[in-house]
């Protein structure tokens, strides 16, 4: 996916159809908005740092050097609504709606194993959350930039039942558990599949359908 294609993927919440908020993890100090060609990254003073990420797969910086023009970018858009998770990060407390950052961690240890670790924990399978990632890598000196990494995840409840998937485009896999909340850990359903295409998937009732037509194929 490119760029427009990858930030426009999804712009609701699977679960609760909220508006999803934006994300830079690690730059709590940037804001990330729309520009006409592209995707904007800047701080708040305007002498500050300033990205434009084309959607031509061109990027331009403002003149002064910032170390963050050489990072990859992990770009998040989750529902602050469903996020159990982004609510008991203190962290949490800076952001703002659309354009509001969050730090999930500190820098070297990553969101992803960040939630991995929250996700393996059973006493957690109460909690919704619904959020999608991928990161914007430049090459200075091409002024060309990759996006790539690109990953989705769902977890979600209806008291009974719990279901929390799993996309990881990397891996081209897609990772699920379900069960009963009264279930023992054997009976608990872990399925590792070929990547699902969720793209058209607006519900949870719809994603339950189609996980259950790959459990049957599969
Ligand atoms: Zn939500």
């Amino acid at each position: 996916m490119n760029l427009k294609e990858v930030f426009t993927y999804r712009d609701k919440c699977l679960i609760c159809n909220k508006e999803l908020k934006v994300f830079i993890n690690d730059y709590p100090q940037l804001i990330l908005s729309l520009h006409e060609n592209g995707i904007k990254i800047s701080s708040s003073h305007n002498k500050g740092i300033l990205i434009l990420f084309n959607f031509d797969g061109t990027f331009e910086t403002g003149r002064r050097k910032y170390g963050v023009y050489k990072d990859t970018l992990n770009i998040i858009k989750g529902c602050t609504n469903c996020n159990y998770c982004f609510n008991q990060l203190p962290e949490y407390n800076n952001a703002i709606n659309f354009g509001g950052t969050i730090k999930f961690k500190t820098r070297g240890i990553g969101y992803s194993s960040y939630f991995s670790a929250i996700e393996n924990n059973l006493t957690n399978l109460k909690n919704k959350h619904y959020y999608y990632s991928f990161n914007i890598a430049p090459d200075s000196t091409n002024k060309t930039y990759a996006v790539s990494a690109y990953r989705e995840s769902i977890k979600f409840n209806d008291n009974i039942s719990f279901w929390t998937i799993e996309n990881s485009q990397t891996l081209k896999t897609s990772y699920i558990t379900h069960g009963k909340f009264s279930d023992t850990i054997e009976q608990i359903l872990n399925l590792e599949l070929p990547i699902m295409n969720l793209s058209n998937i607006q519900t949870t009732d719809q994603l339950i359908s189609k996980i259950k037509t790959y459990i049957t194929m599969s």
